[in-house]
């Protein structure tokens, strides 16, 4: 029985000659313990540098504002074809025989959705038999096709969506993330310098962080893993460091350590949101223009987030990229000017945390932190692990700061 291993290595453990080198002796090594390992990769790099996804998307953009969906698909799939190219002639070169595979070629079919498509079926047969052979097979992430054979993409972040599903198409032993940091931490590094690698924790915990800006996983990858049964591990490609282990209890002897005794397991933030204001003149209700807003909204396609409705009020909050087609939604429902505030410039920080159900004083520490942290805020959400405030994105970095320390993040 082969024991199969899904190794995925992002962007910027790709980019250049040595970080590859450093990737491909993960693999070695995985294979030395009996493991026929399935590398993903990303494109190689980050913004700037040649066959980047950013950088194939400002190309796209250099052409006009009003690109393609199709071709842009098309084009931002060449980024990860490229790295997979490129990281199995790296393993060939390190004697190690491997082959390279579109995600097509390895039987990842999805809708049309372009630009943000699902997975609908993975047919694994092509890296099965390769795997047979003896070859490290390496999958370019971040792509499907779809039935009529058109090539898709899986939304930002999508290699590691493409790892998860191939780790439980494969029903490999597990899922390994390797990334620029040594796992999931307590908050993003680049943010909170004092964070922590977090040892062990649950896949609910880690969606939940993932969906509120901890981009070190994409959340769809661990839904995926998590309704497949198969553990995820978070690693460093640059260190010998065990990571972050994502699973649930079942797969864990010894039940406590999946459970933290913390309220808190993290903070997490995401930018780049506006707010809108509706203040109307009659009750939402009445007027049916509560129903009328989400509805011209969602055929605009624009999603909407931390919702809030009162008599005469409609609260949200959308992405900075889409604020001109939200007025212009507005104003087609008759709208006045007076009745629309629209505050660009805000984040959203969260404290993430299966712990802090039931747990009374949660809600009074965070507002009490950021009080003392002179950070304002204009809006709250929670679900049952999660509390979050939004802010002004000049506020975060004092804002995660303040509490990772009043939650006893940091040590
Ligand atoms: P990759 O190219 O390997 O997929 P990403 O940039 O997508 O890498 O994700 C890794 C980055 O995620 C880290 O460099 C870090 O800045 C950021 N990050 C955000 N939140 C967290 C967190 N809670 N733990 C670890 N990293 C985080
Ligand atoms: N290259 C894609 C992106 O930058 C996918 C990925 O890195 O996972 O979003
Ligand atoms: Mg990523």
């Amino acid at each position: 029985m082969m024991k199969v291993i899904i190794q995925k290595f992002g962007g910027t453990s790709v980019g250049a000659r040595d970080q590859r080198e450093r990737a491909a002796r993960k693999v070695l090594e995985a294979q030395a313990n009996g493991y026929s390992p399935v590398v993903v990769v990303s494109a190689m790099g980050r913004m700037g540098e040649p066959y980047a996804t950013d950088t194939l998307l400002g190309l796209m953009k250099s052409v006009g504002d009003d690109a393609d969906p199709r071709e842009q698909d098309l084009l931002m799939s060449c980024g990860e074809i490229i790295s997979a190219v490129i990281m199995t002639q790296t393993l060939k070169a390190m004697g190690c025989p491997a082959v390279g595979l579109t995600g097509g070629q390895a039987g990842i079919i999805t809708d049309e959705s372009f630009g943000n498509t699902r997975i609908l079926e993975v047919h694994p047969g092509r890296v099965v038999d390769c795997l047979g052979k003896g070859q490290v097979v390496v999958v370019a992430g971040f792509q499907g096709i779809s039935k009529n054979g058109e090539v898709t993409t899986l939304g930002r972040g999508g290699s590691d969506t493409t790892a998860a599903a191939l780790g439980v198409a494969l029903d490999a032993e597990a899922v390994e993330i390797y990334t620029d940091v040594e796992g999931v931490m307590t908050a993003d590094p680049k943010m909170v310098p004092e964070a922590k690698p977090l040892k062990i924790v649950s896949y609910s915990e880690i969606v939940e962080m993932a969906h509120l800006g901890a981009k070190v996983v994409h959340p769809r990858a661990v839904e995926i893993a998590m309704e497949g049964g198969i553990p995820i591990r978070i690693r460093n490609t640059f260190s010998d460091a065990p990571g972050t282990l994502v699973c649930d209890s079942s797969m864990v002897s010894d039940k406590t350590i999946i459970q933290s005794d913390r309220v808190a397991r993290g903070v997490a933030h995401l930018m780049n949101i506006t707010q809108v204001r509706l203040d109307l003149r009659a009750d939402v209700n009445e007027s049916g223009i509560l129903s009328q807003v989400f509805r011209a909204l969602a055929d605009a396609r624009i999603s909407v987030d931390l919702i809030s409705v009162l008599p005469t009020t409609i609260c949200f909050t959308i992405s900075d990229s889409v604020v001109d087609e939200a007025i212009c939604v507005f104003e087609s429902l008759g709208l006045k000017q007076e009745e629309i505030r629209i505050t660009p410039g805000c984040a959203k920080v969260s404290v993430v945390g299966a712990g802090m159900r039931g747990v009374p004083g949660v809600m009074a520490k965070v507002v009490e932190t950021l009080a003392d942290a002179g950070v304002s805020i204009y809006q709250t959400s929670d679900s049952h692990a999660s509390i979050s405030c939004l802010v002004m994105k000049e506020d975060v970095l004092k804002a995660l700061r303040g509490l990772h320390t009043a939650f006893g993040l940091g040590v």
